[in-house]
Protein backbone atom coordinates (compact mmCIF):
# COMPACT_ATOMS: atom_id res chain seq x y z
CA UNK A 1 0.00 0.00 0.00
CA UNK A 2 1.14 3.56 -1.00
CA UNK A 3 2.11 5.52 1.54
CA UNK A 4 1.70 8.70 -0.33
CA UNK A 5 -1.39 10.40 1.82
CA UNK A 6 -4.83 10.39 0.01
CA UNK A 7 -5.34 13.70 0.92
CA UNK A 8 -2.34 16.11 0.82
CA UNK A 9 -2.52 20.54 0.96
CA UNK A 10 -0.10 22.41 1.44
CA UNK A 11 -0.34 25.90 1.52
CA UNK A 12 -3.90 26.43 0.97
CA UNK A 13 -5.40 30.57 1.37
CA UNK A 14 -8.71 31.18 0.58
CA UNK A 15 -10.68 34.54 0.56
CA UNK A 16 -13.45 36.35 -0.01
CA UNK A 17 -13.23 39.21 -1.10
CA UNK A 18 -11.14 40.95 1.71
CA UNK A 19 -11.55 38.58 4.10
CA UNK A 20 -9.05 35.85 4.33
CA UNK A 21 -10.91 32.19 5.56
CA UNK A 22 -7.99 30.03 5.00
CA UNK A 23 -4.41 31.51 5.50
CA UNK A 24 -2.06 28.95 4.50
CA UNK A 25 -3.47 25.32 5.56
CA UNK A 26 -1.24 22.52 5.60
CA UNK A 27 -2.70 18.90 6.25
CA UNK A 28 -2.18 15.29 5.37
CA UNK A 29 -4.62 12.84 5.41
CA UNK A 30 -3.36 9.66 6.09
CA UNK A 31 -4.77 6.81 3.19
CA UNK A 32 -7.51 4.27 4.66
CA UNK A 33 -7.77 6.30 8.03
CA UNK A 34 -9.93 8.63 9.77
CA UNK A 35 -8.97 12.66 10.61
CA UNK A 36 -11.05 14.58 12.55
CA UNK A 37 -11.72 18.16 11.73
CA UNK A 38 -12.31 20.07 14.47
CA UNK A 39 -12.22 23.85 15.73
CA UNK A 40 -14.93 26.73 16.54
CA UNK A 41 -17.62 27.61 14.66
CA UNK A 42 -16.71 30.40 12.07
CA UNK A 43 -12.75 28.86 12.12
CA UNK A 44 -12.60 27.72 8.49
CA UNK A 45 -13.72 24.16 8.48
CA UNK A 46 -16.77 23.92 6.19
CA UNK A 47 -14.65 26.06 3.80
CA UNK A 48 -11.55 23.94 4.02
CA UNK A 49 -13.96 20.44 3.48
CA UNK A 50 -15.46 22.40 0.42
CA UNK A 51 -12.12 23.54 -0.89
CA UNK A 52 -10.76 20.15 -0.99
CA UNK A 53 -14.12 19.23 -2.42
CA UNK A 54 -13.79 21.83 -5.50
CA UNK A 55 -17.02 22.60 -4.14
CA UNK A 56 -15.09 26.32 -3.81
CA UNK A 57 -12.38 27.55 -5.83
CA UNK A 58 -9.05 28.10 -3.38
CA UNK A 59 -7.57 31.14 -3.59
CA UNK A 60 -4.08 30.28 -3.29
CA UNK A 61 -2.02 26.75 -2.38
CA UNK A 62 -2.09 23.14 -4.09
CA UNK A 63 -4.51 20.05 -3.45
CA UNK A 64 -3.39 16.58 -3.80
CA UNK A 65 -6.42 14.50 -3.97
CA UNK A 66 -5.66 10.64 -4.47
CA UNK A 67 -2.08 10.98 -6.38
CA UNK A 68 -4.26 13.84 -8.49
CA UNK A 69 -2.31 17.46 -8.32
CA UNK A 70 -4.38 21.17 -8.34
CA UNK A 71 -2.96 24.13 -7.85
CA UNK A 72 -4.74 27.17 -7.15
CA UNK A 73 -3.29 31.07 -7.70
CA UNK A 74 -2.24 33.36 -10.08
CA UNK A 75 0.37 32.20 -13.79
CA UNK A 76 2.88 34.35 -14.45
CA UNK A 77 1.19 37.40 -15.80
CA UNK A 78 -1.26 37.47 -12.82
CA UNK A 79 -3.99 35.10 -14.54
CA UNK A 80 -6.16 33.05 -12.53
CA UNK A 81 -4.69 29.30 -13.18
CA UNK A 82 -7.39 27.56 -14.44
CA UNK A 83 -8.07 24.11 -13.21
CA UNK A 84 -7.40 20.79 -15.95
CA UNK A 85 -11.36 19.44 -16.61
CA UNK A 86 -10.11 16.45 -16.73
CA UNK A 87 -8.38 16.78 -13.37
CA UNK A 88 -11.49 18.08 -11.90
CA UNK A 89 -13.52 15.44 -12.68
CA UNK A 90 -11.52 13.08 -11.36
CA UNK A 91 -11.03 14.80 -8.25
CA UNK A 92 -15.07 15.17 -8.38
CA UNK A 93 -15.33 11.29 -9.09
CA UNK A 94 -13.05 10.29 -5.78
CA UNK A 95 -15.17 12.59 -3.30
CA UNK A 96 -17.93 11.29 -1.32
CA UNK A 97 -19.78 14.33 0.98
CA UNK A 98 -21.82 14.12 3.47
CA UNK A 99 -23.34 17.46 4.99
CA UNK A 100 -25.01 18.53 8.25
CA UNK A 101 -28.45 18.97 5.95
CA UNK A 102 -29.25 15.55 4.39
CA UNK A 103 -30.05 17.21 1.22
CA UNK A 104 -32.56 14.58 0.33
CA UNK A 105 -34.70 14.94 -2.63
CA UNK A 106 -38.04 15.04 -0.90
CA UNK A 107 -40.31 13.83 -3.55
CA UNK A 108 -37.97 10.75 -4.27
CA UNK A 109 -38.40 7.16 -1.96
CA UNK A 110 -34.98 6.80 -0.13
CA UNK A 111 -34.21 3.85 -2.66
CA UNK A 112 -34.60 6.31 -5.34
CA UNK A 113 -32.37 8.90 -3.79
CA UNK A 114 -29.70 6.68 -3.87
CA UNK A 115 -30.38 5.53 -7.16
CA UNK A 116 -30.39 8.31 -8.86
CA UNK A 117 -26.93 9.72 -9.39
CA UNK A 118 -25.90 5.69 -10.83
CA UNK A 119 -28.68 6.59 -13.42
CA UNK A 120 -28.45 9.97 -14.37
CA UNK A 121 -24.73 10.17 -13.60
CA UNK A 122 -22.71 6.78 -14.95
CA UNK A 123 -25.84 6.43 -16.69
CA UNK A 124 -26.11 2.68 -15.24
CA UNK A 125 -29.60 1.02 -16.57
CA UNK A 126 -32.88 1.45 -13.37
CA UNK A 127 -32.72 -2.17 -12.63
CA UNK A 128 -28.79 -2.38 -11.88
CA UNK A 129 -29.02 0.98 -10.19
CA UNK A 130 -31.88 0.08 -7.99
CA UNK A 131 -30.29 -3.36 -7.28
CA UNK A 132 -26.98 -1.65 -6.09
CA UNK A 133 -28.82 1.34 -4.20
CA UNK A 134 -30.55 -1.89 -2.03
CA UNK A 135 -27.49 -2.84 -1.63
CA UNK A 136 -26.32 0.10 0.12
CA UNK A 137 -29.09 0.65 1.88
CA UNK A 138 -28.59 -3.11 3.51
CA UNK A 139 -25.05 -1.81 4.36
CA UNK A 140 -26.58 1.52 6.59
CA UNK A 141 -29.27 -0.66 8.04
CA UNK A 142 -32.15 0.62 6.08
CA UNK A 143 -33.42 -1.79 3.34
CA UNK A 144 -36.73 -2.05 5.26
CA UNK A 145 -36.94 1.44 4.53
CA UNK A 146 -36.29 1.63 0.89
CA UNK A 147 -39.59 2.87 -0.40
CA UNK A 148 -40.33 5.15 2.23
CA UNK A 149 -39.72 8.75 1.66
CA UNK A 150 -37.70 11.01 2.93
CA UNK A 151 -40.16 12.96 5.46
CA UNK A 152 -41.57 9.48 6.58
CA UNK A 153 -37.89 9.19 8.32
CA UNK A 154 -36.17 10.52 10.88
CA UNK A 155 -32.88 12.56 10.69
CA UNK A 156 -30.83 9.37 11.79
CA UNK A 157 -32.24 7.52 9.19
CA UNK A 158 -32.77 10.67 6.59
CA UNK A 159 -28.28 11.00 7.36
CA UNK A 160 -28.12 6.86 6.75
CA UNK A 161 -29.59 7.34 3.47
CA UNK A 162 -27.19 10.27 2.42
CA UNK A 163 -24.29 8.08 3.45
CA UNK A 164 -25.52 4.94 1.32
CA UNK A 165 -25.84 7.74 -1.69
CA UNK A 166 -22.80 8.80 -1.86
CA UNK A 167 -21.40 5.85 -0.69
CA UNK A 168 -23.33 3.86 -4.05
CA UNK A 169 -20.91 6.10 -6.05
CA UNK A 170 -17.92 4.14 -5.03
CA UNK A 171 -15.80 6.94 -4.04
CA UNK A 172 -12.17 6.74 -2.88
CA UNK A 173 -12.24 9.37 -0.02
CA UNK A 174 -15.26 10.50 1.92
CA UNK A 175 -15.59 13.98 3.80
CA UNK A 176 -18.46 14.17 6.45
CA UNK A 177 -19.19 18.23 7.40
CA UNK A 178 -21.15 17.91 11.36
CA UNK A 179 -22.67 14.82 9.70
CA UNK A 180 -24.81 14.61 13.14
CA UNK A 181 -24.93 18.50 14.28
CA UNK A 182 -28.41 18.72 13.21
CA UNK A 183 -30.08 15.79 14.74
CA UNK A 184 -31.70 15.14 17.87
CA UNK A 185 -28.67 13.63 20.46
CA UNK A 186 -30.94 10.04 20.44
CA UNK A 187 -30.40 9.91 16.50
CA UNK A 188 -26.96 10.56 16.44
CA UNK A 189 -25.65 7.30 18.09
CA UNK A 190 -26.81 5.36 14.62
CA UNK A 191 -25.30 7.99 12.15
CA UNK A 192 -21.77 7.58 14.07
CA UNK A 193 -21.97 3.85 14.45
CA UNK A 194 -22.70 3.69 10.27
CA UNK A 195 -19.41 5.97 10.27
CA UNK A 196 -17.10 3.68 12.79
CA UNK A 197 -18.27 0.93 10.66
CA UNK A 198 -17.17 3.05 7.15
CA UNK A 199 -13.99 4.01 8.76
CA UNK A 200 -13.44 -0.43 9.90
CA UNK A 201 -13.85 -0.80 6.56
CA UNK A 202 -10.90 1.07 5.60
CA UNK A 203 -12.32 4.19 4.23
CA UNK A 204 -10.27 6.98 4.12
CA UNK A 205 -12.23 9.80 5.52
CA UNK A 206 -11.92 13.55 6.29
CA UNK A 207 -14.72 14.38 9.18
CA UNK A 208 -15.81 17.83 10.28
CA UNK A 209 -17.17 16.86 14.06
CA UNK A 210 -17.80 17.86 17.55
CA UNK A 211 -18.38 14.65 18.83
CA UNK A 212 -14.93 14.45 20.64
CA UNK A 213 -16.08 10.83 22.21
CA UNK A 214 -16.10 10.03 18.26
CA UNK A 215 -12.99 11.71 17.18
CA UNK A 216 -11.12 10.18 20.13
CA UNK A 217 -11.87 6.75 19.21
CA UNK A 218 -11.51 6.26 15.59
CA UNK A 219 -9.36 9.45 14.36
CA UNK A 220 -5.76 7.83 13.87
CA UNK A 221 -5.57 11.77 13.40
CA UNK A 222 -7.22 15.13 15.00
CA UNK A 223 -6.26 18.42 13.00
CA UNK A 224 -7.62 21.70 15.22
CA UNK A 225 -8.71 24.40 13.04
CA UNK A 226 -8.44 28.25 14.56
CA UNK A 227 -9.27 31.48 12.94
CA UNK A 228 -8.28 29.91 9.30
CA UNK A 229 -4.81 28.63 10.67
CA UNK A 230 -3.90 25.26 11.60
CA UNK A 231 -3.35 25.38 15.19
CA UNK A 232 -2.55 21.62 16.67
CA UNK A 233 -2.69 18.65 15.09
CA UNK A 234 -1.46 15.13 16.33
CA UNK A 235 -2.79 11.36 17.07
CA UNK A 236 -6.30 11.78 19.83
CA UNK A 237 -4.12 11.10 22.85
CA UNK A 238 -1.67 13.71 22.06
CA UNK A 239 -4.11 16.65 21.24
CA UNK A 240 -6.83 15.79 23.57
CA UNK A 241 -4.06 14.46 26.72
CA UNK A 242 -2.69 16.36 29.39
CA UNK A 243 -1.34 18.95 29.35
CA UNK A 244 -3.57 20.42 26.59
CA UNK A 245 -3.09 23.59 24.31
CA UNK A 246 -4.65 26.25 25.74
CA UNK A 247 -6.97 27.04 22.65
CA UNK A 248 -8.11 22.51 22.84
CA UNK A 249 -8.77 23.09 26.47
CA UNK A 250 -10.88 26.46 25.97
CA UNK A 251 -12.66 24.34 22.96
CA UNK A 252 -13.65 21.07 25.17
CA UNK A 253 -14.97 23.44 27.83
CA UNK A 254 -17.33 25.03 25.02
CA UNK A 255 -18.14 21.64 23.46
CA UNK A 256 -18.04 19.20 26.09
P1 LIG B 1 -16.82 26.65 10.15
O1 LIG B 1 -17.30 25.55 9.24
O2 LIG B 1 -15.56 26.32 10.87
O3 LIG B 1 -17.89 27.11 11.10
P2 LIG B 1 -16.82 28.24 7.73
O4 LIG B 1 -15.82 27.62 6.84
O5 LIG B 1 -18.26 27.96 7.46
O6 LIG B 1 -16.46 27.91 9.25
O7 LIG B 1 -16.66 29.82 7.71
C1 LIG B 1 -15.44 30.45 8.00
C2 LIG B 1 -15.59 31.94 7.76
O8 LIG B 1 -15.77 32.16 6.37
C3 LIG B 1 -16.77 32.54 8.46
O9 LIG B 1 -16.38 33.80 8.95
C4 LIG B 1 -17.78 32.69 7.36
O10 LIG B 1 -18.63 33.78 7.60
C5 LIG B 1 -16.92 32.93 6.14
N1 LIG B 1 -17.53 32.44 4.90
C6 LIG B 1 -17.86 31.17 4.61
N2 LIG B 1 -18.40 31.07 3.38
C7 LIG B 1 -18.41 32.33 2.88
C8 LIG B 1 -18.86 32.91 1.63
N3 LIG B 1 -19.37 32.13 0.66
N4 LIG B 1 -18.71 34.23 1.48
C9 LIG B 1 -18.18 35.00 2.45
N5 LIG B 1 -17.74 34.52 3.63
C10 LIG B 1 -17.86 33.21 3.85
MG1 LIG C 1 -19.07 24.51 9.19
Amino acid sequence: MSTVPAIRVRGLVKRFGDVEVLSGIDLDAPRGEVTCLIGPSGSGKSTLLRCIALLEEATDGFIEIDGEPLGFGLGPNGERMRLPQASVRQVRAKIGMVFQQFNLWPHMTALGNVAEALVTVHGMPRAAANAKAMAELDKVGLAARAEHYPSELSGGQQQRVAIARALALEPRIMLFDEPTSSLDPELTGEVLSVMRGLADSGMTMLVVTHEIGFAASVASKIVFLDHGKLLVEGAPGTVFGKPRHPRIEQFLDTYL
